[in-house]
């Protein structure tokens, strides 16, 4: 995309403060049972004595340990995520667990089209927003990750696959139905790897997307959405990445796995 289309989507938005913070927390394949009782217990120590003001705190731990999390959210300002959901709504998927399962546990929160997924189990876009259907049916708020990797950006083609990966997986969506969306930008080459994204970096690409949403469905809903970053965000960095105007908080991998890092992230706006 010439630099000229891009920065004409970008300038079509004025960013303010309409939309929620949230930080967000993606436990993926650690703690055993024990371990993340403990962490429940640190983070709720941490909370009380660092409370949050004004930001959503979500924790996305593996699956089998939801009625454990979404007990420690009952007593708390926390909402409980997943990781994945199944595409298919019932029956004989062996080892998969449904919208209606996540739905009957309280579950708020889904991430949809991490990177991980892409790359490891295949997901395409059209899965991606089936998932994202059947979510929303259940009132179910989709976490929606898009990122280029390392060659796209080289290649200058960044803003293009983001542009990509957005229209496939949401833009079939009705303006009501997006406005129950949440995107997380994180860039392939920064997850888990300890290279963050610049705040410039950051912030280009996410009013990029704010500009992309605002063309599809106008400039009131794209100035509600929350636009996360997500990609080596740590209790370090998170304060000059979340000052950025479009940046409304985080999707956080390896850092929510410690209290008190994951706390001061949640405190760093
Ligand atoms: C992630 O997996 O979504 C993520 C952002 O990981 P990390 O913070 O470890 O880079």
């Amino acid at each position: 995309m010439s630099l000229v289309v891009k920065n004409e989507i970008i300038n079509q938005v004025t960013p303010n403060n309409m939309r929620s913070k949230i930080v967000a927390g993606n436990w993926k394949m650690n703690k055993k049972f024990d371990e993340a009782d403990e962490l429940l217990y640190q983070i709720t120590d941490e909370l009380n004595n660092n409370p949050i003001d004004n930001v959503q705190l979500v924790i996305c731990p593996p699956s089998l340990y939801l009625e454990l999390a979404t007990d420690f959210a009952d007593a708390s300002e926390i909402k409980i995520g997943v990781q994945n959901v199944s595409e298919h709504k019932s029956g004989a998927y062996t080892g998969e667990i449904s919208v209606e399962m996540l739905s009957s546990v309280d579950v708020e929160f889904c991430i949809i089209g991490h990177s991980e997924r892409r790359k490891y189990f295949a997901e395409t876009s059209e899965q991606l927003a089936n998932k994202v259907n059947n979510l929303l049916e259940f009132g179910i708020e989709p976490i929606f990750c898009i990122g280029e990797q390392l060659e796209e950006r080289e290649a200058d083609k960044h803003f293009e696959i983001v542009k990509k990966q957005i229209s496939e997986g949401l833009f079939h969506l009705s303006p009501s139905e997006f406005s129950n969306i949440v995107v997380a930008y994180e860039p392939v080459w920064a997850i888990g790897t300890g290279v963050t994204a610049s705040p410039e970096q950051a912030q280009e690409m996410h009013a990029f997307i704010r500009g992309v949403i605002s063309e599809k469905y106008g400039t009131e809903l794209a100035e509600e959405t929350s636009i996360l970053y997500g990609g080596s965000c740590n209790a370090k960095n998170a304060k000059e990445l979340f000052s950025n105007t479009d940046v409304d908080g985080g999707l956080i991998g390896g850092a929510s796995l410690v209290a008190k890092d994951f706390i001061a992230i949640a405190n760093s706006f």
